[in-house]
């Protein structure tokens, strides 16, 4: 399970990479090698691209670009934000939910972001990958437990194995029954592209499974062409894309960029599924909104996009108890001192419009 490419062509990995590729000032360099001292970090070329140096508040640059503010513990900020450790009975394996699990395969990302909520799992100073031993051992549990029926491939970034080995897993995966869905959790459509080869898109295709894949992207500049090639390449294969992004101060915690980014997935045949409030992991605080915020925004979109645009707003609820949908709530009691709530107590409900005015359901005849 050691076979990873890990160096895609001129991905930038130190400080003073950054600074020659004039991505930082060089009078940051002391500042910056103390970061990546403690956090990895990798900005492919083709996020490099989309970077403009010249504005200190680039939505791309906050992403990737390190900060000294990440050195910046605060209180209640945690290793293992989401509780990941606490649900994995064997190496390699979270078992938190009772029909599905997530496989961890590799511990290296095509690119680190800034906000990773396995930042302390990731990165060049870790294991790479499961040991073969550990990988075997993580299948025969997925084997003897019947009510898996969904694996999600998360590591780290599982499109960071080579084709080859990956269609192995998939074959070592379709070969077990009672697993009918294998989900794809990737970045690298939008880190590097050229990945998603025909090669690894023919791995990604197994008879016995059906495979889907979720992308992460945060801003509609990552959907670049060669990133919506990438993604179309899949779905013409029959493999269908859902995404994911997180909600980052800053970088999309507008109504105007997260409009964009929902109408670019759909665009591309994406669809929608979730905007996650940013993770308690360390040396992130500058990078998270509130939920109040997050619920504003919600609300707004609600108003400017259709229904197919619309992802779940959800919160990891830390300690490793699972997601929960934490978008606004439309729905309520209607005021129980109210007269028309006194004639017909369970009938009548509050419901908020699109435009945030308030009825009555049912309406009053
Ligand atoms: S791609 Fe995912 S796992 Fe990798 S650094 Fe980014 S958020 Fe973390």
């Amino acid at each position: 399970m050691s076979r990873i490419d890990r160096k895609s062509a001129a991905t930038l990995r130190r400080p003073a990479e950054l600074i020659a590729h004039g991505l930082v000032p060089a009078a940051d360099l002391p500042d910056l090698e103390k970061v990546a001292a403690r956090y990895a970090v990798a900005v492919t070329t083709d996020i490099a691209a989309l970077i403009d140096p010249g504005d200190p508040a680039d939505p791309i640059a906050r992403q990737f670009i390190p900060s000294t503010e990440e050195l910046v513990t605060q209180p209640g900020e945690n290793a293992d934000p989401i509780g990941d450790h606490v649900h994995s009975p064997v190496a390699g394996i979270v078992h938190r939910y009772p029909d599905r699990v997530l496989f961890k395969l590799v511990h290296v990302c095509a690119v680190y972001c800034r906000f990773c909520f396995r930042r302390e799992m990731v990165g060049p100073g870790k294991a790479t990958a499961l040991s073969q031993a550990a990988y075997r051992g993580a299948l025969d549990y997925i084997r003897t437990h019947s009510e898996i029926w969904e694996v999600i491939l998360t590591g780290g970034d599982p499109l960071m194995l080579p084709p080859s080995r990956l269609a192995e897993i998939m074959a070592d995966l379709a070969a077990i029954d009672h697993v009918r869905i294998v989900r794809v959790h990737t970045r690298v459509p939008v880190a590097d592209p050229a990945r998603i080869s025909g090669e690894m898109i023919a791995a990604l295709k197994v008879q016995g499974v059906t495979t889907w894949v979720a992308l992460h992207a945060n801003h509609p500049r990552e959907l670049t062409k060669k990133a919506r090639a990438a993604c179309a390449g899949m779905i013409d294969a029959g493999i269908p894309l859902v995404s994911q992004t997180v909600l980052l101060r800053g970088i999309n915690d507008d109504a105007a960029t997260l409009e964009a980014l929902m109408r670019a997935f759909v665009e591309c045949r994406i669809k929608p599924y979730y905007l996650h409030h940013g993770d308690l992991a360390p040396g992130t605080a500058h990078l998270r909104t509130t939920l109040a915020h997050g619920q504003e925004l919600m609300r707004n979109l609600r108003g400017r996009v259709s229904g197919l645009c619309q992802p779940d707003y959800v919160l990891d609820i830390p300690g490793g108890h699972g997601k929960a949908p934490v978008g606004p709530n439309y729905l309520s009691p209607a005021d129980s001192f109210s007269q028309e709530r006194k004639q017909q107590p369970e009938l009548r409900y509050r419901v908020v419009d699109y435009c945030g005015d308030i009825h009555l359901y049912p309406p009053m005849s």
